[in-house]
């Protein structure tokens, strides 16, 4: 009895003693990244909305769940350990009473049934998760492996960890079954099982035995309990956390402020010597930062779910995230220094590591090469999927931010875009005059704003650049116009007073340009005093709506695709000529995914006599991005394949008629794939990809006599006098000689 307690406390204190060094470590590398009051904040505001989060995402598992086969096993896992943490409370308290049993639950078969119950459970769990690694074997599947570049050898271990923690539970409750000493009677059928196989060595042997798995229990639980401190598995006690500070309701829809010290910047009091421009160091990061690196399982869903990745780029959301958390802890010595003597001292390998930029390419040694950075679309698929709340697009546009405005590096075609924003206002460099051509040859008039709509205009119809000045996406703007007007909604639009919401400088990184922008729009929209903004760029309604409010614009914005179905149901929109046709929906990334508008497209093409819809493997939630996302419009696409060929091949899986959508940037992007598709001969002629809005256009009745579309005062009605230009380039052709030297990409 003496050498159990010795042996069982000696452990116990070698085990705390090392876990509890190295949690104090992460601990402390952990707070060397930068404050974020806002986190902190919203935990105090919000303690009922957190409790909720918990109970779904960490004890309901909700996320891993609905990956079924994989999340159940999980699940399983999680809630036996829950429940085992009992037999680690009795495997305690037999070092030393042999008869112990827990107070307030003392020889109550239940509990004993149901240790037993999890115990299998966990044990089921594991050899699912052993299967799932064997028939996904990276060294065999290769990139299609969500677990390619994961810590494989380290996930092994976990798991013959895990069965040596079942194995030794059942063998010391057997033994103990056969010693006498057993705390439940009856119930606990796996230790039942394990004591019948026991039982021929006799009531010594069992004795000796009891006393050895008890010993080997622990062994495993507190060796288990240091490796976890090293290893991926810290997830356990990180994921709670990582959860209850993560954004609500997750990581999509707006991007997060530029903050410096906890504090949101002002550029214009903002100091490139004391402030933090984005992340150019990983101790930028803040500590919800790093405590998101330390979190990820590896479990490569994100991975799995990329776009970029999936198209053979360098882009891993799961690579990148381990990347970032290997330099962080290859870091911490550097960080943790007090002093620069201190430094000096340090070996070699952190101050190599302490040395390498956070981006740069291979020759410089980049902890993320600016492939990896560049190929982000935001499409946000990581974020969905990931089941500990990781905020990865956040993490990449932080690191896009300090790339662009201090290191002025970034893909060099980008800058066309950047500066057409900041001179003319539109990623073309069109300029406003021409944002008014779309309206010609509309046989009504469209209300032009000039000032405060009044109460009668119930929606500002926010156009949008492409909306506005790309031939394809006007098309869907004068279906729109023409649907609001047969409807009889009154409505006005800003048209040369409109300006790019600055979308796409944000996603780039170029912060300074998107609150210029902004700025300019909230005072534009501030003095139009809308009722409703109705958005028909999921873009401009995803900035409009939930990144304005950070510089002071509320407004109520929705997408067209909601308003025209809110119409359709209202009966002030009437589908009726057929459109006999198979008719496949991608679903917007900024729309669907983001927002989570799913239905109101979907509605619309439902009430088409004719349509056939039909979906796509990939659809809502778990749509496939077109490619355009994350500023990636603007940019080259030079590894791998394109990403718009790879979801237009999925539609034509389909074999549709028509490929619908509900977005400029997808219209163009999927447009031009289908060109492409059609000049090899691989897609129909007749195919054709159309906005949700041209789809019930062709279907509503002509438009009657509709007394809504007078001019607003001071109303400026637009009749450009110029005919439409021909079509502009979709993407900006590479920029001329005389464009400021970007460098990387
Ligand atoms: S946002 Fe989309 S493209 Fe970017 S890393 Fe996540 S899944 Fe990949
Ligand atoms: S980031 Fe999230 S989804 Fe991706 S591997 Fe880590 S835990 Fe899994």
């Amino acid at each position: 009895m003496v050498l159990r307690i010795v042996v069982g406390l000696v452990l116990t204190a070698v085990a705390f003693g090392l876990a509890g060094r190295r949690l104090w470590w992460l601990y402390r590398v952990g707070r060397a990244g930068q404050p974020a009051p806002e986190r902190i904040a919203a935990v105090r505001e919000h303690p009922g909305r957190d409790v909720e989060t918990q109970a779904a995402e960490v004890i309901g598992q909700r996320k891993l769940l609905q990956w079924s086969v994989p999340g159940t096993a999980h699940a399983l896992t999680f809630w036996g350990f829950i429940v085992l943490l009992l037999t680690i409370i009795e495997a305690y308290g037999a070092l030393f009473s042999r008869t112990f049993a827990i107070p307030g639950i003392g020889h109550w078969a239940f509990i004993g049934f149901i240790e037993d119950l999890f115990a299998v459970g966990v044990l089921a769990g594991i050899i699912t998760f052993a299967v799932i690694r064997l028939r996904t074997d990276p060294k065999r599947a290769g990139r299609a492996s969500r677990f390619f570049g994961s810590h494989t050898g380290a996930a092994w271990l976990v798991l013959l960890m895990i069965f040596l923690v079942i194995a030794t539970l059942l063998l010391y409750r057997g033994a103990q079954i056969n010693t006498g000493v057993f705390p439940y009677a009856h119930g606990a059928f796996a230790s039942e099982i394990v004591g019948h196989w026991l039982a021929p060595l006799g009531t010594g042997v069992n004795s000796v035995l009891e006393t050895t798995f008890i010993l080997a229990q622990l062994a495993v639980v507190l060796g288990f309990l240091v490796f976890l401190t090293y290893s991926k598995h810290l997830h356990i006690f990180l994921a709670p956390l990582n959860v209850l500070f993560s954004r609500r309701p997750n990581g999509l829809r707006a991007l997060q402020p530029m903050r410096s010290g906890g504090k949101v910047l002002d550029f214009e009091e903002a100091d490139p010597d004391t402030d933090i421009f984005g992340r150019g160091k990983i101790e930028d990061f803040t500590w919800k930062g790093l405590l998101d690196m330390a979190t990820c399982t590896e479990c490569g869903r994100c991975q799995s779910q990329c776009p970029a990745w999936a198209t053979g780029k360098p882009l891993s959301p799961k690579q990148l995230v381990m990347d970032l958390r290997d330099h962080a802890l290859a870091k911490g010595p550097y960080l943790l220094a007090a002093s620069d003597e201190e430094r000096e001292k340090l070996p070699d390998h952190v101050k190599q590591e302490a040395a390498r930029p956070l981006v740069g390419d291979s020759a410089s040694h980049g902890v993320i090469d600016p492939d990896v950075l560049w190929a982000c679309t935001n499409c946000g698929a990581c974020v969905e999927e990931c089941p500990v709340d990781i905020e990865h697009i956040d993490h990449i546009s932080d690191m896009r931010r300090y790339q662009v405005l201090i290191e002025s590096s970034f893909p060099v075609e980008a800058a066309t875009m950047l500066k057409n924003l900041e001179n003319k206002g539109d990623p073309w460099g069109m300029g406003e005059a021409r944002r008014a051509e779309w309206m010609e040859g509309l046989d009504f008039e469209v209300p032009v704003a000039g000032g405060p709509l009044g109460d009668d205009v119930e929606y500002l119809f926010w156009v949008g650049c492409a909306g506005a000045l790309e031939d394809r996406a006007r098309k869907t703007t004068r279906a729109i116009a023409t649907l609001l007007h047969t409807a009889g909604v009154k409505f006005a639009v800003l048209g040369p007073a409109e300006t790019c919401t600055g979308d796409p400088a944000r996603r780039m990184g170029n912060e300074f340009v998107f609150s210029m922008l902004a700025q300019q729009n909230i005072e534009t929209l501030n003095e139009a005093a809308p009722r409703t903004v109705v958005a028909s760029c999921p873009h401009c309604f995803n900035a409009l709506a939930n990144e304005y409010p950070q510089l002071g614009g509320n407004y109520e914005v929705i997408h067209h695709t909601q308003l025209l179905a809110r119409l359709v149901e209202q009966g002030k929109l009437t589908p009726v000529t057929p459109v006999a046709e198979k008719i496949t929906y991608h679903d917007p990334c900024f729309l669907g995914r983001h927002n989570k508008v799913f239905s109101p497209p979907r509605e619309i093409m439902e009430r088409v006599p004719g349509v056939q819809p039909q979906e796509m493997h990939r659809c809502k939630d778990r749509g496939f991005c077109c490619g355009a996302g994350g500023a990636r419009m603007w940019m080259e696409e030079r590894i791998g394949k394109r990403i718009n060929t790879e979801r237009i091949e999925e539609a034509l899986g389909t074999n549709p008629d028509t490929v619908s959508t509900a977005c400029p940037y997808c219209l163009v992007m999927l447009g031009d794939a289908i060109a492409a598709k059609k000049a090899s001969g691989e897609a129909p002629e007749s195919l054709e990809i159309v906005d949700v809005a041209q789809l019930l256009a062709r279907s509503v009745q002509p438009a009657q006599p509709v007394q809504s579309a007078q001019p607003v005062q001071p109303a400026q009605p637009v009749r450009p006098a110029q005919p439409v230009r021909p079509a502009q380039p979709a993407r900006p052709a590479p920029p001329p000689p005389d464009t400021p030297p970007p460098a990387g990409g």
